[in-house]
């Protein structure tokens, strides 16, 4: 353009500004070089440039008329279609570079913000992943805990328990009888003791088998269970032998449950398949009188008084002291 007006006007002053265009163009077409990647882009700067220096070599040749004083020359040079030509093939190669750098640009972005989000995603997942495992040991953990400590109430249950009938056996009712009769010394309560047993409990199992016996004492236990306060203490001791420690009650309150108790059991029909089962238990009570008694003691006399009603005809209780009295 500048050189067009040079032309025109014959004034060489516009060279200067041509010079400066000219070097401005050189430095930005070698630092678009030094961007574009190798094999990309690089027919487009070949063209560029060799475009760029047909026209800067027709401009120096049209400056060389000017300065010559060949001012028409100069301007058929510079509209000449080899010009023209030049300068529609460098637009369209620096629009073709435009192109390429804008695509390239975008790719970029667009691999950017893949990689950005991949990385979202992947911590995303371990996120997740960790928060499972978490939740996983904790369920687990606390599982454990609850299955040992079921583990633990189990054992402690069956140390104190008779597994058939559920009753307590026979080392938690002597432990526990040896506390009530320290405490009844103490506060100087009355209690008792019964020693209750199945009268010919062999023909039961003779007659209806051993699993229908092993009913009739699961049934007779839950009665046992039923006819005694909270605070008595109803244990399985042996085979089809039961004990009942009754705290704080007198050997007339005993002998009155007792005989309830003995009632019950004979009025009862014990239900195995579709055989009806009539038993009946002999009892023998022992209350704690003297100072010096201890468990042992009181149990042998319990026996010795459930042996009494056993040699009377079963089916009926006895107490320590109506042998004494005998
Ligand atoms: P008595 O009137 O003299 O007490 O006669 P009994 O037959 O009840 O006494 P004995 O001591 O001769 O027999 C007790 C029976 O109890 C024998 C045994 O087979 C039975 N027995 C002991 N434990 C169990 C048990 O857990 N299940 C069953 N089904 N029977 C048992
Ligand atoms: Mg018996
Ligand atoms: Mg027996």
């Amino acid at each position: 353009m500048t050189t067009l007006i040079a032309g025109h006007t014959g004034n060489l002053t516009w060279k200067t500004r041509y010079l400066e265009h000219k070097e401005k163009a050189n430095k930005l077409l070698k630092e678009i070089s030094s961007l574009v990647e190798l094999g990309e882009g690089l027919n487009e700067i070949d063209n560029i440039k060799q475009n760029k220096n047909k026209i800067i070599d027709i401009e120096d040749d049209a400056y060389q008329l000017i300065s010559q004083g060949r001012k028409k020359e100069a301007i058929n040079l510079l509209k000449s279609w080899n010009y023209i030509k030049n300068h529609q093939e460098l637009i369209k190669a620096t629009e073709e570079l435009t192109d390429l750098v804008n695509e390239h640009v975008h790719d970029n972005i667009t691999f950017r913000k893949n990689i950005i989000l991949l990385t979202f995603l992947i911590l995303f997942i371990l996120f997740l992943i960790l928060i499972y495992a978490w939740y996983k040991s904790v369920k687990t953990w606390r599982y454990n805990i609850r299955k040992r400590k079921q583990k633990e109430q189990e054992i402690i249950y069956l140390n104190y328990h008779d597994s058939l009938t559920d009753l307590y056996n026979r080392r938690y009712f002597m432990q526990t009888g040896k506390q009530e009769i320290e405490r009844a010394k103490r506060y100087k309560e009355p209690l008792s003791l019964m020693m209750i047993d199945i009268d010919h409990f062999k023909n039961v199992n003779d007659n209806y088998g051993h699993i229908a016996g092993d009913k009739v004492l699961k049934q007779l236990s839950s009665i046992l269970k039923e006819s005694v306060r909270n605070a008595d203490i109803a244990g399985r001791l042996g085979g089809e032998e039961f004990g009942i420690i009754l705290p704080k009650s007198s050997l007339d309150k005993a002998k009155k449950v007792a005989e309830r108790l003995r009632k019950n059991i004979e009025n009862n029909t014990f239900k195995y398949d579709k055989a009806n089962i009539s038993i009946t238990i002999s009892i023998g009570i022992a209350a704690y009188k003297k100072t010096n008694i201890n468990m042992d003691n009181l149990i042998h006399e319990a026996d010795l008084a459930l042996y009494e009603a056993k040699k009377i005809g079963r089916n009926c209780v006895v107490t320590n002291q109506e042998i004494k009295d005998k």
